[in-house]
């Protein structure tokens, strides 16, 4: 049958796609991506938009329930773009993710037949981020909101109090719209450009307690400081109230520097592992990146640890380092590591976080990668004993697996956000001598469609 727009449509959703929408298919095997339905769910829906072979809906009515369909706890969970989950249980969310992973390395990687370990869930799959980026705006009434864009556009969906993130969120912002209303502080109007405040960042350090806020705003000074700081400074664990310009009619959140107007321009976090005491502490400024979730973070680097598994004689490669975090981690158990990072600021943010642990066997290299690591391979000699790679969801660079595949490295441990680009550079490294020994998906992201994975690949011996 040809399906067109606004036909309804009686769907089986039987899977979920890469963007967190139920997979539907109709009795004569049409298929609609819609949102907010569970795998199992037997749904009425109106047809958005219709290709040839499938199209996009919108869900009018459940028919039947799947068994792991729950009430989303968030009041706003099904217009808010942040979480895409919220819907179906945590165990089956779980079984999703840990079905993903396995999918992607057998169809993408050509694997057949791994074993994969079960996934590492979390206790809580609530309030687990330690950072979020709130952007402001005025609703009909002219009154200030703050909270998230509802998926794919720029509406603001207003909520102070989000699931996620950490419970001060909701005192901190609702002390900035009042800010805003006692002084009558416009927000940013992204169609005329006008308005001063664009977005409210908030960062907790977990282990330490302290947290900062940073304004985004479109100008050049705060008003009304006095104010702000009375009122913020009484937040427990307020350490740092900043604000960054940023004038540009544009989507980039953050793109100059970040001054303080109270407090220090950053915070501390504890990152540990009891099994191998070890206990880093890492100095954060507002723009860097940080794992926004530091339980499964503690976790993971723990992995990698146990994978790398290092006497102490080892030179250690961190590539895709970002402030260095898993670098210290692995500096106290190897002779020497070297961090590749491209974005300059978190290089210079990484070296001073090995200086305030006391740590000066870990350098840090400011470039690409697939640049810096053929450059000091095949100009200075130098070879990983064990490579560690954790980059952006696109992968890695071809030029950097083939740069391994010549090092040789015994053992390279390779954290993923992404299993499909993950799938794809194993295989290449599996084409070229190199073993997948181990697989471990770990719930990063609870409630959200993405999944982390870490896994171990060895260099096959010679004869
Ligand atoms: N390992 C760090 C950061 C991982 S996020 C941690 O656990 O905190 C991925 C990092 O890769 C980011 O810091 C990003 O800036 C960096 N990056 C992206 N492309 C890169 C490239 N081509 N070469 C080196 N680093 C890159």
């Amino acid at each position: 049958m040809n399906y067109k727009k606004n036909d309804t449509v009686t769907l089986d959703i039987i899977d979920i796609g890469q963007d967190g929408a139920g997979v539907g298919r109709t009795d004569d095997g049409y298929t609609l991506f819609v949102k907010d339905t569970v795998p199992g769910d037997r749904v009425e829906a109106k047809i958005m938009k219709a290709k040839k072979n499938y199209g996009y809906g919108r869900l009018s009515r459940i028919l039947l329930s799947s068994e792991d369909r729950v009430e989303p706890p968030c009041p706003t969970a099904r217009q808010c773009g942040g979480c895409q989950l919220q819907m179906m249980s945590y165990p089956a969310q779980l079984a999703m993710k840990e079905q993903k992973v396995e999918s992607d390395l057998r169809r993408i990687g050509n694997f057949q037949n791994v074993s994969i370990e079960k996934i590492v869930g979390m206790d809580s799959p609530y309030h687990y981020r330690n950072k979020a980026i709130f952007p402001v705006g005025t609703d009909r009434n002219g009154k200030p909101v703050a909270g998230f864009y509802a998926g794919r556009t720029h509406t603001i969906i207003p909520n102070t109090d989000c699931m996620l993130g950490c419970p001060e969120n909701h005192e901190i912002l609702e002390k900035v719209l009042g800010w805003m209303r006692k002084n009558h502080i416009p927000a940013y109007d992204e169609q005329t450009g006008r308005g001063l405040l664009r977005h409210v960042l908030i960062r907790k350090g977990f282990a330490t307690g302290e947290i900062m806020i940073c304004l985004i705003i479109n100008g050049i000074e705060v008003p009304a400081r006095r104010d702000l700081i009375q009122s913020l400074e009484a937040v427990p664990g307020m350490t740092g109230i900043t604000f960054s310009s940023n004038t540009k009619r544009t989507n980039v959140i953050m793109n100059g520097p970040v001054k303080a107007i109270w407090g220090k321009e950053y915070i501390t976090d504890i990152l540990r592992s009891s099994k191998y005491g070890i206990q880093v502490w890492y100095q954060i400024s507002p723009a860097s990146f940080y794992q926004v979730n530091p339980i499964q973070t503690q976790r993971i680097y723990e992995k990698v640890l146990d994978l790398a598994d290092l006497t102490g004689k080892e030179i250690v490669m961190d590539l895709y380092c970002g402030i260095g975090t898993i670098s210290l981690f692995l500096a106290q158990r190897a002779k020497r590591v070297i961090g590749v990072e491209i974005v300059d600021r978190a290089v210079k943010d990484a070296r001073k976080n090995a200086e305030i642990n006391g740590i000066d066997n870990a350098e840090f290299y400011s470039g690409k990668a697939e640049e810096v690591v053929p450059a000091i391979y095949e100009r200075e000699g130098i070879r990983a004993d064990v490579a560690v790679v954790d980059p952006p969801r696109k992968g890695c660079d071809e030029m950097l697996l083939q740069t391994l595949i010549s090092m040789q490295p015994e053992k390279i441990v390779y954290v993923s956000c992404d299993p499909a680009t993950l799938a794809r550079d194993l295989r290449v490294l599996a084409d070229h001598g190199f073993v997948l020994q181990f697989v471990q998906p770990y719930d990063q992201f609870s409630n959200t469609v993405h999944v982390e994975t870490v896994v171990l690949m060895s260099r096959v011996k010679e004869k």
